[in-house]
């Protein structure tokens, strides 16, 4: 079969599920699933390119991609290809063997960045998870601190697990969850003297400050890009010290920023970065990847049941190869300007409701002025009922974070929606 006609045969039969289907009983959802996410009332079933469709039918122009995460859209005939492929070929073994994919996959990532090696897991948290104990590791026995401390900053995000809730520098995800893990530390983001402070006051007797822990562009705390300067500076802090320089790129990496990893704004290199939302298109995998001087792992001292196997590797890999194949990165890069510049028109014609437009190519945030009673949350509502998805990041941020595929026609009609909001605002 090929590529086109899988996709078509994929695109039929979500057709046919969606005949039966009528409205969603929500009711029944929300008594036998836990109530950790505050859900919109909307039920979605199947999707296609930048679009998805609910149970009865309304479709829906997807600017979430899943938080950051379908980077070819949905049902991209070259996903289809590889899942169909790798689930009858060899789907899951375990790392007691070599698995051919992981190397191949390893091998592409390495080839496209600044790094050496890499590690396998499956989501952006124990990407980060790894990255800490390999952190902490190489502050044992590289600098030898008894107590190596882990600098990150305000306002970060880098996951849901004990370790990660702690290096994130926000207390609300860290309520009724402590006692939090030791040995981090938070600076404001974007401050070269608060990171200065801190080494020097942590450096005493046993402790000190073993890694710095940012993301090149703060997603989940507003769309904050990181400025030149700063991590120019950081940089060679870290050169002088021996400290890791760290970069969380779990939804700003892989394509979304024009380039292919955030840190290339930059103009710094990290010593470790981790990945995982986009990189597998929405199939769940994660990366830590790190320079060899600092890959202080021994065999058993980390690892994944599911990480880097060949089903996730195989369709991680036709990611990147698409990406690179049909150029997406320069559609990234229009796109995302595309968008900047109409989103700031709305800025300029609503200066009461919009403070600032700002983001790297298909990452962007609009942020709502802090002195109007309107909140992200209201915008992204109105947006879905004229049949826009959005996602708030924070309480006064609009993201915009469609698949990195998003045509020219479709920010077009993205841009209208969000004027026709802020008009009835
Ligand atoms: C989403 C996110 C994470 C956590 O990823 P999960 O896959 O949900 O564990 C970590 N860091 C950043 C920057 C993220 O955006």
């Amino acid at each position: 079969m090929s590529i086109q006609s899988l996709f078509e045969q994929a695109t039929i039969d979500s057709h046919k599920g969606s005949v039966q289907s009528s409205s969603f009983d929500t009711e029944s959802f929300n008594q036998a699933v836990m109530s950790t996410y505050a859900r919109f009332s909307l039920a979605l079933e199947r999707g296609s390119g930048c679009r998805v469709w609910d149970t009865q039918n309304r479709e829906y122009l997807d600017f979430v991609a899943g938080i950051a995460t379908c980077t070819l859209g949905h049902a991209h005939p070259a996903l289809v290809e590889t899942v169909t492929r790798q689930i009858q070929k060899l789907h899951h073994v375990s790392n007691l063997y070599y698995i051919p994919e992981q190397g191949d996959l390893a091998k592409w990532l390495v080839q496209n960045s600044g790094a050496d090696r890499a590690f396998f897991c499956n989501s952006g948290a124990e990407a980060n998870e790894a990255a800490i104990k390999l952190a902490r590791k190489y502050g044992h026995t590289v600098l030898e601190l008894e107590n190596p401390l882990i600098l990150t900053a305000h306002a970060s995000f880098h996951g849901r697990t004990l370790a990660t809730i702690t290096a994130t520098g926000q207390p609300k995800y860290q309520k009724h969850f402590d006692p939090l893990m030791p040995g981090f530390h938070y600076v404001p983001y974007n401050d070269v003297e608060a990171v200065e402070a801190a080494i020097s006051e942590l450096d005493s007797g046993d402790n000190g400050v073993a890694a710095i822990l940012l993301e090149p562009l703060q997603g989940e705390g507003g769309v904050r890009p990181g400025e030149i300067a700063y991590f120019q500076k950081l940089r060679q802090i870290c050169d002088e010290t021996g400290i890791l320089l760290i970069f969380d790129e779990v939804q700003v990496g892989m394509g979304r920023s024009g380039k292919l990893w955030g840190y290339e704004h930059l103009g710094v290199e990290p010593d470790i970065f981790t990945s995982a939302k986009g990189l597998g298109g929405g199939i769940p995998i994660g990366a830590m990847l790190s320079k060899s001087f600092c890959d202080v792992f021994q065999p058993g001292e980390h690892a994944s049941t599911f990480g880097g196997n060949p089903f996730a590797c195989a369709v991680a890999l036709t990611v990147c190869q698409t990406l690179e194949r049909e150029k997406i990165l320069q559609n990234v890069e229009a796109r995302g300007e595309q968008l900047r510049a109409g989103l700031q028109a709305i800025a300029t014609k609503y200066p009461q409701q919009i403070a600032e437009v700002r983001g790297w190519g298909l990452i962007n945030g609009m942020e709502l002025q802090a002195d109007t009673q309107t909140t992200a949350a209201d915008v992204v509502k109105a947006a879905m009922d004229e049949g826009l998805l959005l996602v708030p990041a924070g309480p006064k941020v609009v993201r915009f974070v469609p698949p990195l595929i998003v045509t020219e026609a479709e920010v077009d009609q993205a841009l209208q929606v969000v004027e026709k909001v802020m008009a009835a605002m």
